[in-house]
């Protein structure tokens, strides 16, 4: 009887355990992808790569004789659905652990295993499932670096290889036509600018991790933070939609290790960020939707997502150079370097004093990279609100940053347009991006500051110390 595959965040060929276990069984295999409403609570532009990621994925299985099968609506109902129309006996998928996800699927499984369908789970989303590291008393962890140190040196096995061929049924059940689902109509005029920085594909991703690996991750310690350099891997577009393994990148960071790069192991390192975040994810479900130290729940955070100094924030008009080119980044490539993200977020929940729960959605709304553990966790150690979170008084200094780490102002040149008579066709784009309603022009006059790097900070700091008075 055939397997149904249900694809989700493992949208690859290579290392996949969910498609060897449906390949073990022995019959035809039917990949599905459904956009149900977990998909459809995406924001824009996750939304929206996702789809492309299934397209691409899609042509890699036409490759081997098999299809994607396309669907739109609830999970379970379409699986059973599927199910009826093929005869097939089980369903098989990856198993994810972000709790709109996670809370999806053990419905999924309670139901079909009820009416009497096998369901199998596969880990390899990540690279050390959460329920398998533990503290010495047994619990889970807070903090990353003991996190890193009882994981360094587990012993992972290598990345299964791509199976040769993935055999199909004699009749395919009918899918829907991707560009019926119109995924980038939000994006109005913006879809042919943002797109081309999309890097979509399974094969595209062993591309980034082989060029990486060859010419970037020697420098990558130093280089990793100037923003103005690619000197980055840019391969958490990819990861977050399993497009490649966590299991691949890791065994070519030990590799490259063997070589002697010098930056292998903190390449490794931020690879068990990724995995700490859905760590606590699994462990704290809360900390997506609520401050994670509850003692935050009583700080002044303007949670007006509308507010003018927010508008300001979203638009990368704050006047605060190093913000604005950040924001402007995201908003023309789906991507912001991760100093950016630093800088944008401690500006919004500082020195705008604002909830990190507006700067979580806009980022869920833009961010080609949107994983809903890694957001979290991210913003809520930009706010201090998080475990092992950067401490609130810290506030760092947009200005001075920008001293620092983009010197020669690579990257503010390469964002800003306002003042200049020949912009980076870059900083160009995004005019050209946003939607026309934000009423903004290269030939603006570029802002004051909305608030400026000193008030702001005081302000902070003054909110911060009444809350412990
Ligand atoms: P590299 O530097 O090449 O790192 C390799 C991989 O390690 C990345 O691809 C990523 O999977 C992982 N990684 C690196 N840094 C982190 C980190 N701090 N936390 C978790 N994983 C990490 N990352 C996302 O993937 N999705 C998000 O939605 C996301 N939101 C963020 C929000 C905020 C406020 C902050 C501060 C960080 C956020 N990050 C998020 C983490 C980080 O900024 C990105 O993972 C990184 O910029 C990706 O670039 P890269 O692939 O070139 O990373």
């Amino acid at each position: 009887a055939p397997t149904i595959w249900w694809i989700r965040r493992d949208m690859r060929l290579a290392d996949n355990p969910a498609l060897c276990a449906a390949i073990e069984r022995g019959g035809p295999i039917i990949p599905v992808f459904i956009m149900d409403e977990v998909h459809d609570s995406y924001g824009v532009v996750p939304r929206w790569r996702m789809g492309l990621g299934a397209d691409a994925l899609a042509g890699a299985l036409e490759d081997r004789g098999s299809r994607l099968v396309l669907r739109r609506g609830d999970a379970l109902t379409t699986l059973r659905q599927i199910a009826r129309e093929t005869g097939a006996r089980s369903v098989v998928w990856s198993v994810l652990v972000d709790p709109d996800a996670k809370n999806r699927d053990e419905k999924v499984r309670d139901a079909l295993e009820e009416d009497g369908l096998e369901v199998i789970r596969k880990t390899g989303h990540v690279l050390f499932d959460p329920w398998t590291v533990e503290t010495k008393t047994g619990g889970f962890y807070r903090v990353y670096t003991p996190f890193w140190r009882s994981v360094q040196n587990r012993e992972l096995s290598e990345p299964l290889s791509t199976p040769g061929t993935i055999p199909a049924p004699s009749d395919w059940p009918a899918s829907d036509d991707l560009a019926d689902w119109a995924l980038d109509a939000p994006m109005h005029r913006g879809a042919e600018i943002v797109r081309p920085h999309f890097t979509i594909g399974e094969r595209a991703a062993q591309g980034r991790l082989g060029a990486f690996m060859a010419h970037g991750v020697d420098d990558y310690a130093q280089a990793r933070d100037i923003p103005g350099k690619t000197g980055t891997s840019l391969l958490s577009e990819n990861l977050t939609l399993g497009e490649i393994s966590a299991r691949t990148c890791w065994h070519a960071g030990l590799e490259a290790m063997r070589q002697g790069k010098s930056g292998a192991e903190t390449f490794l390192k931020e690879l068990v960020w990724r995995d700490f975040a859905h760590h606590l994810s699994y462990h704290t479900p809360q900390i997506t939707t609520r401050n994670w130290r509850s003692e935050w729940d009583a700080f002044p955070w303007n949670e007006d997502a509308s507010h003018p100094h927010v508008r300001a924030w979203q638009q990368g008009r704050t006047g605060i150079r190093f913000v604005d080119a950040a924001m402007r980044e995201l908003y023309v490539t789906g991507n912001m370097h991760n100093r950016g993200r630093m800088i944008v977020g401690s500006y919004l929940c500082k020195h705008l004093m604002s909830h990190w729960k507006i700067g979580l959605d806009w980022f869920a709304d833009t961010l080609r990279d949107w994983d809903p553990a890694s957001n979290a966790m991210g913003w809520q150690w930009v706010a201090g609100s998080g475990p092992d979170a950067s401490p609130y008084f810290r506030v760092f200094n947009p200005v001075t940053q920008l001293d620092k780490f983009d010197r020669n102002r690579v990257y503010e040149g390469r964002w800003i347009a306002e003042g200049r008579s020949n912009p980076d066709p870059l900083a160009s784009a995004f005019f050209d991006a946003i939607p026309q309603s934000w009423g903004l022009s290269a030939n603006d006059t570029y802002p004051d500051p909305v608030v400026s790097a000193e008030d702001g900070r005081r302000r902070a700091l003054d909110a911060y110390q009444n809350r412990h008075s």
